[in-house]
């Protein structure tokens, strides 16, 4: 057999049970701020405060119960931005939503909920990844609860890539094993891509976006060469302000608005492999990689979660699954 496959499989079992010996608390730097919003904040405010704060995403508290409410993302503005088009006439109303309506906003467009998973902060870290696997979250909250109170405490968020990353800087030895070719294991999504070109407008965008349940899409231009990427959190700034109509603007204009620190999109050629990967999460803030031949032509996109999949679910049993 191939000794690259032996080695393979050696790097992938080798990283689970790292993630068996890890808990989610591990992965938290030494010390970290966390924003939460009050759940009775208007939507409009919440904006603004992500943009202030340099985040995409915050936990929702419920003080009137002392409960954790959820997890405000992307997703949430994407809502209100299809509740929007689907009742222009209540722009008003829209103004003054509160962060407790989004249940309702959810409804009303008939989304459905996405589940709400958590996870200890002193549980294995292998199962945080599962739980993110099995609900497609791409980010989960570490909730503890006091003992004597049963009150519940946020200690943190974490996403998929701080743990690609937690294992690029930690399990060197293992991700050096992982050289075969993306392409020849399946990592990614070849076929029926959603793309846009630089002249859709962003609420065709968001269309494709909810179509496909996926957070970026390729920008082309007429030879299918890659010009930029449009992702979920790229919506936040286009609704800043309540500038619902400004969603039918192009995408190079709302891309051309990007903060100053954007880091930039990622590439890689079918030929890449997992340890390269891995190097390049550990030295910079990757969110997915778009696969491209030598011409700069779109050939596939890789997720974060594709390559968690991978890392934690090939080759494993049936059996083993069902218990996460
Ligand atoms: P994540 O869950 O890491 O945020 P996405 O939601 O972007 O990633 O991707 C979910 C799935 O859809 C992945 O398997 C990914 O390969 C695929 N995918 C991502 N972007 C596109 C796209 N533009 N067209 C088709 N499939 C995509």
């Amino acid at each position: 057999s191939n000794p690259l496959d032996k080695d393979q499989m050696q790097g992938l079992r080798g990283i689970r049970e790292f993630l068996k010996v890890r808990t989610s608390y591990d992965v938290l730097p030494l010390s970290f701020r966390l924003v939460i919003l009050d759940n009775d904040l208007l939507i409009r405010k919440s904006l603004n405060i992500l943009i202030q704060n340099g985040i995409v995403s915050a936990p929702l508290w419920d003080s009137r119960n002392g409960t954790f409410a959820g997890l405000l993302t992307s997703t949430d503005y994407i809502n209100v931005i299809q509740y929007y088009c689907q009742f222009p006439h209540e722009i008003d109303q829209v103004d003054q939503f509160r962060l407790s309506s989004l249940r309702d906003i959810e409804r009303a467009i008939g989304v459905l909920p996405l589940e709400t998973v958590s996870v200890h902060p002193m549980r294995p870290l292998y199962e945080a990844c599962r739980r993110m696997l099995k609900t497609r979250a791409r980010r989960i909250p570490l909730i503890d609860t006091d003992d004597e109170t049963g009150r519940e405490t946020v200690v943190s968020v974490i996403t998929q890539y701080r743990i690609l990353k937690f294992i690029a800087v930690n399990n060197e030895q293992h991700t050096m094993l992982l050289k075969k070719p993306v392409r020849e294991i399946g990592l990614g999504t070849y076929i029926d891509l959603a793309t846009a070109n630089m002249n859709s407008s962003v609420l065709d965008v968001i269309y494709l976006m909810v179509k496909y349940n996926i957070s970026a899409v390729p920008i082309v231009d007429k030879d299918n060469r890659v010009m930029n990427l449009f992702e979920a959190v790229d919506v936040i700034p286009c609704i800043k302000g309540g500038a619902y109509d400004e969603l039918t603007a192009t995408v190079g204009d709302a891309l051309s608005q990007r903060a100053e620190d954007f880091g930039g999109i990622y590439t890689c050629s079918e030929e890449d492999r997992l340890d390269s990967i891995f190097e390049t999460i550990r030295k910079s803030r990757v969110h997915r990689l778009i696969v491209v031949d030598d011409d700069s032509r779109l050939k596939g996109i890789i997720s974060l979660s594709d390559i968690l999949k991978y890392v934690l679910l090939y080759g494993e049993e049936e059996d083993d699954l069902q218990e996460y």
